[in-house]
């Protein structure tokens, strides 16, 4: 389960089995959704020079994912690298890539980024999810700072940056997703038994189907309701 999954999961049940199992009812992708998720990597790409150096492990597709793990197991453990970008993690069949790992004085900091102008609660719970991975995989994380955009970013100047630090902002969130970890708990527990189901929760559309984002089986649950 990725952190994406996991976060589905939290917003609607029925679209976490309905995503695993019926993947072909998912909605066509909006040009401008596939405009945000692009911009969203170029953000990324871009704060990533706020740690210059660092080693990148991103997978070039799904099946390279076991890859970065074992490449970021190793990394941590020989201390060959102090700064690693996708640098990813697994625990009990879930699975992330975190955006930055840096060594610093005290230990590993985490540091993941958001192409936003400020911290919603799903990144924070998107950031418990990954504190929840990463330490219980055995790293002893120092502290999870959330890396968002400040105001002097402009999405549409992204390629002509040459100065980057004015343009981010560092919140730690530490404090905030330790509270959080039981509830991780609890919550992976509830969609790992979802996914058993034989068919999908019965769930009626609400609130949630927007709430945190459009979810993109409305098209399948407006005509089953029908
Ligand atoms: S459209 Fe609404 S009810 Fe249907 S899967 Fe999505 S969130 Fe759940």
């Amino acid at each position: 389960m990725s952190k994406s999954t996991f976060i589905r999961g939290n917003q609607c049940l029925k679209s976490l089995y309905l995503n695993k199992k019926r993947p072909y009812l998912r909605d066509k992708l909006s040009p401008e959704q596939l405009a945000k998720f692009r911009r969203g990597h170029k953000v990324g790409t871009l704060a990533q020079k706020l740690f210059p150096g660092g080693v990148d492990f991103s997978p070039r597709s799904p099946s390279q994912y076991q890859k970065a793990v074992l490449q970021t197991r190793i990394a941590i453990r020989t201390h060959s690298y102090n700064i690693l970008y996708e640098a990813g993690f697994q625990y009990d069949r879930l699975l992330i890539l975190l955006d930055i790992l840096v060594y610093e004085n005290d230990g590993w900091h985490a540091y993941e980024v958001k192409s936003a102008y400020k911290i919603s609660n799903t990144f924070i719970l998107d950031a418990a999810f990954q504190y929840y991975v990463i330490t219980n995989s055995g790293i002893d994380l120092k502290d999870f700072t959330l890396v968002y955009a400040s105001e002097a970013l402009d999405y549409e100047k992204l390629d002509e940056y040459e100065d980057i630090a004015p343009l981010f902002i560092r919140q730690s969130v530490k404090d905030r997703i330790l509270s959080l970890q039981e509830y991780i708990r609890e919550q992976v527990k509830v969609e790992k038994a979802t996914l058993m189901l034989d068919k999908s929760p019965q769930i009626d559309m609400g609130p949630q189907c927007y709430d945190p984002y459009p979810c993109d089986f409305i098209g399948h649950c407006t005509r089953s309701a029908q």
